[in-house]
């Protein structure tokens, strides 16, 4: 039972309540299948990687790999699961031309991942929602289907490609959150570097499963919205099915469990299946599969040999650069992002203005010309040596702003010889300074006046003819102390 707070009220929907579980299929990086050593590379002619196994000749039997299991634990530690010290693969029976042996080879009632939770902001509330299991299975192979011939084929070489199939519990309360969700866990795979997370080639499969009722009432009947397969599509994806739910309950009819499709060019979901039950698929313990079994030992292990975690290294960053939790979360949403900022945060010694210049000037760059940040024209010692000179009052933030622009177009190497060719340092001497200014408190007594009487527009009038009088290149701060000091 859900109990409604003020917050999630505030997030009905004409006065219904959004209910949302997601299934995930993450394609773990192994090279080589789960139960056969065919390869699991993308894109190769069909059925030029598939084995006896997968072809599911007679007689062949499944090996399991420990690639796969290994992944597996490593996801199980990133969501503080537990890891089930002994698992059961199952065969799910069911007929399709891509299913050559007429059943998947799955865990069912005993899955390797038990529990576990995903946690993550939404704008700035923090959510979790929890996890029901996490389990191991087998690719099906791929229907293709040649128009020109007029014929379909079968290419195997999908089939016995392994995944992690990660369930919630029915805990996202709408699209927004589930697309929260869906990001963090993306993060989390592709960190831990259990998944490639290409969502294109199908590496990060979500189902989203969608349900709507009135508050306090039981959950309603869910329909599955299959294989989505960018965050843009999740969020369209829900919504339009969220309100096609609400108007089939408002003309009176009740909602069939069901498995839809999600249509990007008309933005609409369809029926494709009326939902199988368990029963169906007659799950029964694969006899060619001892039960997975791990020992202590495997898991401590991997434990002790995983790197730093997102949220543990966003951790961190609070207690040890002092950043906003913003900040961390931002620098954390990659391992690259996240070594950049450590590397120009430890060089420059001054961590806020590393976060600021990586989340702000390089980020609005590297988007601009679509570049990942290995790729970034600026290194970190660059960045860090530019940071330096905007903390020592060298140069304003905005003559930082024409260094970066010099450096990230191959204009200048060195910061410190692109500020003295552009004559961009800040006026250091505090006596110069003063002539100019009362050059120009005498030039504009009119303006003097003003701010005598009160009015502080014609302060920064001041302040402006001031700056203007250095060429931009006197420190506001100081400007504003020393007109003040000269005006009290
Ligand atoms: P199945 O075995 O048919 O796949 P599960 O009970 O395993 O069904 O649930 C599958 C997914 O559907 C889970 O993510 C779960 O949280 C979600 N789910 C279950 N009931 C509902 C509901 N009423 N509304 C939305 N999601 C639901
Ligand atoms: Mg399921």
């Amino acid at each position: 039972m859900t109990t409604m707070s003020k917050d999630t009220n505030s997030l009905l929907v004409q006065g219904y309540e959004v209910v949302i579980g997601f299934e995930t299929h993450t394609q773990l990086t192994t090279q080589s299948k789960i139960f056969s050593r065919a390869s699991t590379a993308f894109g190769a002619e069909p059925n030029t990687q598939a084995s006896a196994v997968d072809f599911a000749l007679p007689g062949a039997l499944p090996v399991m790999n420990k690639g796969a299991v290994q992944r597996a634990i490593e996801f199980g530690l990133a969501v503080n699961a537990h890891i089930a010290e002994s698992s059961v693969f199952a065969r799910k029976n069911y007929f399709y031309p891509d299913l050559p042996k007429g059943y998947q080879i799955s865990q069912f009632e005993i899955p390797v991942v038990q529990g576990g939770v995903v946690e993550f902001y939404l704008g700035d509330e923090k959510k979790s929602v929890r996890l029901v299991r996490a389990h191991l299975e087998e690719d099906a192979g791929k229907s293709l289907h040649e128009d020109f011939i007029g014929m379909s084929g079968i290419d195997l070489n999908r089939a016995g490609t392994p995944l992690l199939e990660i369930v919630t519990e029915p805990d996202m309360r709408s699209s927004a959150e589930a697309v929260a969700y869906a990001k963090e866990l993306h993060k989390i795979v592709t960190w831990i570097g259990i998944c490639d997370g290409n969502m294109q080639e199908g590496s990060f499969r979500c189902d989203a499963n969608v349900s709507v009722r009135k508050p306090g009432a039981p959950l309603g009947t869910r329909r599955e919205i299959k294989n989505l397969n960018s965050f843009k599509f999740m969020q369209q994806a829900i919504d339009f099915e969220v309100r096609w739910q609400i108007e089939q309950i408002e003309d009176g009819h009740a909602i069939q469990q069901a498995t839809v499709l999600f249509d990007p060019d008309t933005g609409e979901t369809r029926a494709m299946r009326t939902k199988e039950d368990a029963a169906d698929y007659r799950y029964f313990p694969d006899p060619d599969l001892p039960p997975l079994v791990i020992g202590r030992d495997w898991v401590e292990r991997t434990r002790a040999e995983m790197s730093e975690l997102p949220r543990v290294m966003a951790a961190r960053f609070v207690k040890d650069y002092g950043l906003p939790e913003y900040d961390a979360g931002q620098l954390t949403q990659s391992k690259a992002t996240a070594a950049y900022f450590e590397a120009v945060a430890s060089a420059s010694k001054s961590p806020k203005l590393a976060s600021n210049w990586v989340m702000g000037e390089l980020s609005r760059r590297l988007n601009a010309e679509e570049k990942s940040i290995e790729a970034s024209a600026v290194s970190t010692a660059q960045l860090a040596q530019l940071i330096g000179r905007i903390a020592d009052g060298t140069i304003s933030n905005n003559a930082a702003r024409q260094v970066f622009e010099a450096l990230w177009t191959g204009a200048g190497q060195d910061v410190d010889a692109l500020i003295e060719a552009k004559g961009l340092k800040q006026m250091s001497d505090t006596g110069e300074l003063e002539r100019i200014i009362d050059a120009v408190l005498a030039a504009n007594a009119k303006n003097v006046e003003e701010v005598k009487a009160g009015n502080a527009k014609a302060f920064n009038a001041l302040v402006g003819q001031a700056m203007k009088a250095t060429k931009g290149k006197a420190n506001p701060a100081q400007v504003n102390e020393l007109l003040k000091k000269k005006l009290a």
